[in-house]
């Protein structure tokens, strides 16, 4: 890492101070016990069905009566899951219980598309035991408040799909963090305290993934924690019924050779929304990937991003230029075109989503991620999209959304998405941009 400059992320990281972690015995140990639930529910949908990582029509505002499923099943997926075909199954979202669903959660091969639209969410909820115990300086630590860890299905979390709540909110911060990664500032719940004014509907969690064989330990939860984490998504989520829609995501780690380890962790949790990442700066990946010339670290990094959209992991990928804080002084895109391009192609063929990340502008490299030559190039070839701050703040949640949004619209989307159930939902962002406002105006 000697010659990379660390990114304000980084750099943070040195200071962070080590989570407790509530639970003595590994996560796998518990889980029989605790959550019973992925595989068996899986087994009802057997299926290695690659994802389909269809368009969810997105519903126009309110409809009245939830679905159950929607019609056009999706004739699975177009998307070419490459070589290994992991078995990704997805686990059932809903609660197993005879809750009316909104939405048909996944169940079978073909996942239905559950945007139905279903009534405005909010409801008001009573206030919500709101702990703040955040320090500005350090994580928290998060097991306090943390209950006994809950299975993955939460009845906490219905599927409601793509209309507005009663405020305006429509859109989703859909990549945050916790103190669990070690770098992050803040409970879940000042991440959803700031969601509510930014006039958001939803935030999806989307915290470093554990990892095996100590990669990269400092940034990540640990596996231990992990039960801990889906326990403070739910934490938050109860807190906030009604007010806003708090989901389980993951940032899932792609490197290389550790596929098989991810598959399985995707399946440990309901998660709503699994962000691939590559991240350069592991010293594991620089040992293993810095061995020629910048540009070459650089080519090598965009073939490993299309490799995680070959691999059928991930619904989306996130800041999908991260590597241009990899000696920042020198990056040039025209240097790189060609080599993106070759990656853009191969991503547009596989379906899968990128996302626009807003907190680039913090970064040594000062842009979003991606930058606009690049959303322009994602633009045309029809790309999904999907915003996320990157929070490692509270503060930062929804942070520059109205200017990414912007951004989509000059290099030629229409439409911006988040993902609910691991199913895109798209949605007009102009809606968006109309709803952002209206919605914080409305909370303020
Ligand atoms: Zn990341
Ligand atoms: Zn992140």
């Amino acid at each position: 890492m000697s010659k990379t400059k660390p990114t304000k992320k980084k750099a943070a990281q040195g200071k962070a101070k080590p989570i407790a972690s509530k639970s003595k015995k590994s996560a796998a140990a518990k889980k029989p016990a605790s959550k019973p639930v992925p595989k068996k529910k899986l087994k009802s949908a057997p299926v290695k069905k690659p994802l389909p990582k269809k368009p969810v029509k997105k519903a126009s505002p309110p409809k009245s009566a939830p679905k159950k499923k929607a019609p056009a099943a999706k004739p699975v997926a177009k998307k070419s899951v490459g070589k290994a075909a992991l078995k990704k199954v997805k686990p059932a979202l809903a609660p197993a219980k005879p809750t009316p669903k909104p939405i048909a959660s996944a169940k079978t091969t073909t996942q239905t598309k559950p945007v139905a639209v279903s009534a405005p969410v909010a409801k008001v909820a009573k206030t919500a035991p709101f702990i703040v115990t955040a320090s500005k300086t350090a994580p928290a630590p998060v097991s306090a408040a943390v209950e006994a860890p809950i299975t993955k299905k939460s009845p906490a979390q219905p599927l409601v799909a793509a209309g507005p709540t009663k405020s305006g909110a429509l859109f989703y911060d859909s990549h945050m963090h916790t103190p669990l990664c070690k770098h992050a500032w803040g409970e879940p719940e000042e991440y959803a305290q700031q969601a509510v004014k930014a006039g958001l509907k939803g935030i999806i969690f989307t915290c470093h993934c554990p990892m095996p064989n100590g990669f990269w330990p400092s940034v990540r939860m640990s596996e231990s924690e992990f039960d801990t984490y889906v326990a403070l998504v739910q934490r938050a989520a109860n807190a906030f019924k009604g007010k806003l829609d708090i989901r389980l995501g993951i940032e899932s780690e792609y490197y290389p050779g550790c596929e098989e380890y991810i598959t399985s962790l995707h399946q440990r949790a309901d998660f709503h929304y699994v962000l691939g990442a590559v991240h350069w700066q592991a010293k594991e990946y620089l040992n293993k990937f810095e061995t020629g010339t910048i540009e070459n670290f650089r080519r090598t990094y965009f073939d490993h991003l299309a490799k995680s959209a070959e691999s059928g992991l991930y619904d989306c990928l996130a800041h999908p230029d991260l590597v241009k804080n990899y000696h920042p002084d020198s990056w040039c895109f025209a240097i790189v075109k060609n080599t993106v391009t070759t990656a853009l192609d191969r991503i547009a063929a596989t379906g899968v989503a990128m996302e626009l990340n807003t907190s680039g502008l913090n970064k040594s490299y000062s842009e979003m991620n991606p930058g606009l030559e690049m959303l322009r190039m994602m633009a045309d070839r029809k790309i999904p999209i999907v915003v996320g701050s990157d929070s490692h703040r509270a503060v930062r949640v929804g942070e520059h959304f109205v200017t990414a949004l912007n951004h989509l619209t000059e290099v030629g989307y229409e439409k911006v998405s988040y993902f609910l159930n691991r199913q895109r939902i798209d949605l007009k962002i102009s809606d968006v941009l109309a709803s952002l406002k209206k919605a914080a105006d409305h909370n303020a």
